[in-house]
């Protein structure tokens, strides 16, 4: 069984409300953070490997050492909650359960940066969820855990949630910063990076709610102790979210010492495939990162079992493995169409494409009407090959990652699932009443 530091107190009653959360050890992190001098938290936080929750993996410690301090400039602390990633909602369960321990972090973690004014930038589609956070902001502001000098210290601190308007870009930090500033959600070209020049000019650290959250155990147990739970640079724990077709879908803390396979089918997490299928892939780390089949996704390349962690899903890089990511989990069984998963996503990305850079722009709407052609029996042979292109010249071609994020989960639906492209375009006509899943698998 996985170790439990963020979601340990998540079954009791009321956890939600400030007094049922301080009496089970809730602010006790603060207090003791509060007695450190802002650079002991920094190294405990980078002793302890925690690495960015969001996606990227990006070591926080590190990221918050290179937030600028020039002389009477503000610093700011950002939450990015704006969590659009199809497949992920884990930050959605620790902000509706656990509000008060992402308040804590960010007091700590405020503290530490010397941001004495911090937002959390939530997704407009989460639409109940600010009203919790801001019941918990008032109720620690209350007991003396935020405002004005903060249990005595001398330190200020006001949190503020700012609701999105349901674009997925603005997860992107920097369309984030622009939103929270009031305008289009347009993301920047970097440099400058946000710790030098952030919202309105300032340094800022911008990080996901599951990180924050992470550095209250962080300060609890030690950095060094936090940096034993876990294998290698997968230190600590990782919430999963996960869904498709399985039998639990849910959201769950793992270690990272687990296999996929044992997260797959034990039933202390997703229960095995939904009614007795085989499985055919997954994407492990939200919608962006690579689908891996079946084979590869259980073992390596090497034959070795793949681990639920950063280093072993990326094993054999983008040609076999894929990316932990954003940890949402998206399992498809034996009957899943994998062009047609392809083209939904395509679709997306096409949506929600700010539309600055043109390989982006152009490109997403181009790989979406030519998977659309394919999986209604009209495409060519010559098309397969034309979508390569396509997402060949997007990737690493663009001001912000959301290109890449179009560009691989085409790659990879070709580079592993090439004869079901065949498929649908040899059979024009079951393309339009069954999928290669059905026939084939
Ligand atoms: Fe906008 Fe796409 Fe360019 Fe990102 S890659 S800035 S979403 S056009």
């Amino acid at each position: 069984m996985s170790k439990k530091l963020l979601l340990k107190n998540a079954h009791i009653e009321g956890i939600r409300y400030f007094e049922t959360y301080r009496k089970n050890g809730g602010y006790e992190a603060a207090e003791k953070a509060l007695k450190m001098t802002p650079d002991e938290i920094l190294e405990e936080v980078k002793a302890s490997g925690l690495r960015g929750r969001g996606g990227a993996g990006f070591p926080t410690g590190m990221k918050w050492s290179f937030l600028a301090k020039p002389e009477g400039v503000p610093r700011h602390l950002v939450v990015n909650a704006d969590e659009s990633e199809p497949g992920t909602f884990k930050d959605r369960y620790l902000m509706e359960f656990l509000p008060h321990l992402l308040i804590e972090g960010m007091l700590i973690s405020s503290y530490c940066l010397g941001s004495n004014v911090s937002y959390i930038y939530i997704r407009g589609e989460y639409s109940w969820i600010p009203d919790i956070l801001e019941e918990a902001i008032e109720e620690a502001k209350a007991a003396g855990f935020l405002g004005k000098n903060i249990l005595g210290t001398g330190f200020d601190c006001e949190i503020y949630v700012q609701r999105g308007g349901g674009a997925y870009i603005c997860g992107e930090e920097t369309a984030l910063l622009e939103s929270l500033e009031g305008k289009r959600g347009n993301p920047r070209l970097k440099p400058p990076f946000p710790a030098v020049k952030g919202l309105w000019e300032r340094p800022t650290v911008v990080n996901n709610v599951e990180s924050i959250a992470a550095v209250v155990p962080i300060i609890e147990i030690t950095g060094a102790e936090y940096s034993k739970i876990g294998v290698g640079r997968s230190t600590g724990t990782k919430l999963i979210s996960a869904c498709g077709n399985i039998n639990k879908p849910g959201v769950y803390e793992i270690d990272m010492t687990i296999t996929v396979e044992e997260f797959i089918y034990s039933e202390e997490y997703c229960g095995g495939i939904k009614d007795g299928k085989r499985l055919k892939a997954c994407i492990p780390g939200g919608s962006s990162v690579p689908i891996v089949p079946a084979n590869l996704l259980l073992k390596t390349v090497n034959g070795e079992p793949r681990y639920m962690n950063y280093e072993s899903l990326a094993d054999g890089g983008f040609a076999t493995g894929t990316m932990m990511g954003s940890g949402g989990f998206i399992v498809l069984d034996e009957d899943q169409c994998i062009v047609e998963h392809t083209m939904t996503l395509a679709r997306f990305y096409n949506h929600e494409s700010c539309g600055q850079c043109t390989p982006c722009r152009e490109g997403t709407g181009w790989m979406y009407k030519i998977l659309k052609k394919i999986e209604k029996g009209e495409g060519k042979m010559e098309d397969i090959d034309l979508l390569w292109d396509i997402q060949r010249k997007i990737e690493g071609n663009t001001i912000c990652p959301l290109g890449d994020a179009a560009a691989w989960p085409v790659a990879a639906a070709i580079r592993h699932f090439r004869d079901e492209f065949e498929w649908h375009i040899k059979n024009p006509e079951l393309s339009q009443t069954q999928n290669y899943g059905l026939a084939h698998y």
